[in-house]
């Protein structure tokens, strides 16, 4: 991306817009041009005074990236974001099997961030192989966790490794209205002659009115049926 790095004003417009050319090179163009023959479509930059400025409203953005893992990418993502003049709110980034997985929650006040995320996730794409997906979130972020009329707990998994533990675990959980904010699991090889480990880690919002402990009871049924063990815990 190397649209300027000052557009002044257009910076933070409605009206602004991150147009690529053939040959990759980025511009920013007026909207506003498109229907006031007033304005010009790519005006010198920065704008310093307008009278067609329009404050665009904060944007959200959510963006993740799945490719081979080698180092640099991290370092990609950001620079994007930062080219992109959107904020890097939050991040999680793994390794699974081969393959590098991160989610970025950004945000942005400049109304051409959007279209400045999608032409260099394109680039991202073409150039290190990367999958990304870019959603524009409509309503920005939910509130803190635990969310109001909710309390924080911690759900934890163990026992041999077997199929269905995710689903059942999680489906004990779906069928009572707890959120789940957070799961981390992995298994473990075996040793020579062992069986895999497998483990889950989970933080979940408890509705206020809910009985903890008829919780427990229902995951330390299924985690019966699973043959592994299960705790819930004050987070
Ligand atoms: S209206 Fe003015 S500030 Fe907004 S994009 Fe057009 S030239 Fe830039």
């Amino acid at each position: 991306m190397n649209a300027p790095l000052d557009p002044g004003l257009c910076g933070s417009c409605r009206h602004a817009h991150v147009q690529q050319s053939a040959r990759g090179s980025s511009f920013w163009r007026c909207g506003l041009a498109d229907v006031d023959p007033g304005f010009r479509r790519y005006p010198p930059l920065p704008v310093r005074a307008c009278a067609g400025y329009s404050p665009a409203m904060r944007r959200w953005f959510i963006l993740s990236a799945i490719g081979r893992d080698r180092p640099g990418l991290v370092a990609e993502l950001a620079t994007l974001v930062l080219e992109s003049n959107a904020n890097l709110e939050d991040s999680r980034m793994t390794i699974l099997g081969s393959d590098f997985a991160v989610i970025l929650l950004c945000s942005a006040s400049d109304a051409a961030a959007g279209d400045a995320l999608a032409v260099g996730a394109k680039r991202l794409e073409r150039d290190h192989g990367l999958t990304i997906l870019l959603r524009h979130m409509e309503e920005g972020p939910r509130s803190a966790v635990p969310a109001p009329g909710t309390r924080l707990y911690r759900v934890e998994a163990a026992g041999e490794d077997r199929a269905g533990i995710v689903a059942g675990i999680c489906r004990v959980l779906a069928e009572r209205g707890v959120n789940i904010v957070e799961l981390n699991s992995r298994s473990s090889r075996p040793g020579p002659g062992g069986s895999p480990h497998y483990e889950m880690s989970l933080r979940v919002e408890l509705p206020d009115s809910m009985d903890a402990r008829a919780l427990r009871e229902a995951l330390e049924a299924e985690a019966d049926r699973l043959v592994i063990d299960v705790a819930l815990m004050p987070a």
